[in-house]
């Protein structure tokens, strides 16, 4: 058993940070944070209220409509964003430390987020400075172009899988935007978030721009769903909380961007280098504990090389090394919560009547408490299983042969879900063909999950609406006003300019 291990440093209760101070919640209510290896509660966190969400919207309102950030000049964003970076960087075994102790990463995993999470900062500081907008020439007649402008407070809610990351991956975008934020992070997991604050705060970003406020969906996220001065809202999360907070968006048109849940295929077809197809097929459904919204959590593999991947499949899920988070050798940790952790063995307890069980099938060896799973794989999973429409999000993997090219399209597009998919073929005709008829807003031809974050992000059916990365995020928290300039005499039909009585 992993020895419960708390991080030195850390606060005595996690608090909101609003206009540039940490704050208890007007209510002074708080919420009990637990540590997925030991369970026990290690702090208690501020559990914001609506009106603790006005003052964060009010707090912020003035940054936005009277302070400088929305009006610098993109350079000197940039610069603000760089440093943010740096500090990141600075920081990032302290950070993967508190992360991974909140959550349940392994730490090698989560330095990855770190890493990526500054990533996200200077690549947004680079697109600033880039970006150039459309103008249009009428020759003789009229100038027209986009005048670009931040939308305004921006509402972003975050899920709990990877924290830090997740929330870098929406304030880059916001802040190189030119707007301010209110930050609702997941309340699973609340450390890290208190982090930016000082971050921001030593790269200069003037207070009132970052504003952060923790507590229960239902009540703080709802309340800054609904704000009347929250023009848009950036939600990452489940599929049915994406659904409820479109409804609430609805009464007061609020732009939305949903990135929601996933049941993606990886699509094995014979020809495949089936050595890679593993590796990379295995990583990604149990890398980042199998909570990850993009994880190939449904393979399927052409049946004349199935009994053999699934075999070789099963004995490298069994050799997953499970345990110690903080261990760099560890492969999968503790899920991140008692809550979750029932849930994902609900579903291995279903898979034993809806799969063959090839590996794990419930805690691991030797680890008798804490969130853990052993890496569980189900063989010859029918389509209309639980376990291959429903996401789990935890390290269970459904294996399912198919026969023909038009099979496995078939299965592929057989869920609600369209977040990714995963191809692994030799023949370059079919690559492309498959990949451009399954339903999926991101794919990759003979690769796991690596992103380039110029490219679109996002899901189609129920994964998602509206998709972010690169240009598209900016486009996202911006207005694009067009303003028409007249060059040369105006024509205009002259209402009213023949008087009565003249022809
Ligand atoms: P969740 O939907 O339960 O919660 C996400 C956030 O929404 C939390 O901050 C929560 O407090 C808040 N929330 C809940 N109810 C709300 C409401 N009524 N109004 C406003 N806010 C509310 O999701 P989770 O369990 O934290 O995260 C796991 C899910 O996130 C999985 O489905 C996973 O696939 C998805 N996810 C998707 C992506 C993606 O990019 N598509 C990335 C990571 C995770």
């Amino acid at each position: 058993m992993p020895e419960p291990h708390v991080p030195g440093g850390l606060p005595e209760a996690i608090r909101h940070y609003i206009g540039g101070e940490f704050t208890d919640s007007l209510s002074g209510k708080t919420f009990d944070v637990l540590d997925p290896v030991s369970n026990e509660v290690y702090v208690t966190a501020a559990a914001g209220q609506a009106e603790d969400v006005d003052r964060a919207v009010a707090a912020t309102r003035e940054p936005f409509t009277g302070g400088p950030w929305p009006g610098l000049p993109p350079r000197a964003r940039a610069r603000v964003l760089n440093r943010i970076a740096d500090a990141v960087e600075a920081q990032d075994a302290r950070l993967a430390e508190l992360e991974t102790f909140d959550t349940g990463l392994p730490i090698t995993q989560a330095l990855g987020q770190a890493h990526r999470a500054a990533e996200n900062f200077r690549f947004f500081a680079d697109l600033i400075v880039a970006q150039s907008d459309d103008t249009y020439r009428v020759p003789g007649r009229q100038l027209n172009y986009v005048h670009r402008k931040p939308v305004g407070v921006a509402g972003l809610i975050t899920p709990w899988n990877t924290p830090f990351m997740l929330e870098s991956w929406k304030l880059a975008p916001a802040l190189a935007a030119g707007c301010t934020v209110v930050l609702k992070p997941a309340e699973f997991t609340p450390l890290s978030a208190g982090l930016w604050a000082g971050i921001f705060a030593e790269a200069g970003l003037p207070d009132g721009v970052f504003n952060l406020v923790h507590g229960f969906g239902e009540e703080a996220g709802d309340a800054l769903v609904r704000h009347p001065d929250v023009p848009l809202i950036s939600f990452t999360g489940e599929s049915a909380t994406g659904q409820t907070i479109f409804r609430n968006c609805a009464a007061g048109l609020k732009g939305m961007s949903m990135e929601l849940g996933g049941k993606s295929p990886a699509i094995v077809f014979a020809d495949a280098d089936l050595d890679a197809a593993l590796d990379s097929t295995v990583f990604g459904v149990f890398s980042l504990n199998g909570e990850r919204c993009t994880a190939g959590s449904r393979i399927l593999v052409e049946r004349a090389v199935y009994d053999e991947f699934c075999e070789r499949f099963a004995a490298r899920a069994c050799a997953i090394v499970v345990g110690d988070q903080r261990a760099p050798a560890t492969e999968v940790g503790a899920l991140v919560h008692p809550e979750h952790h029932a849930k994902v063995m609900r579903y291995v307890e279903l898979g034993r009547s809806e799969g063959r069980l090839l590996a794990g099938g419930g805690r691991p060896p030797g680890l008798d408490t804490g969130n853990y799973v052993a890496p569980t794989v189900f063989a010859d999973v029918a389509p209309d299983a639980r376990i291959f429409q429903e996401e789990i999000f935890g390290p269970v993997v459904a294996l399912t042969p198919f026969d023909s090219e038009d099979e496995a399209l078939a299965l592929a597009n057989d869920v609600r879900y369209g977040l990714a998919a995963y191809v692994w073929t030799s023949n370059l005709e079919r690559a492309h063909t498959f990949a451009q008829s399954v339903e999926a807003g991101m794919v990759w031809l003979n690769s796991h999950n690596v992103r380039d974050l110029r490219t679109p992000f996002g899901g189609i059916k129920a994964s998602g609406l509206g998709q972010e990365g690169g240009y598209r995020s900016l486009d996202f928290y911006t207005h694009q006003q067009a303003i028409h300039v007249s060059l040369g005499p105006v024509r205009t039909p002259r209402f009213g300019a023949v008087r009565k009585g003249q022809s």
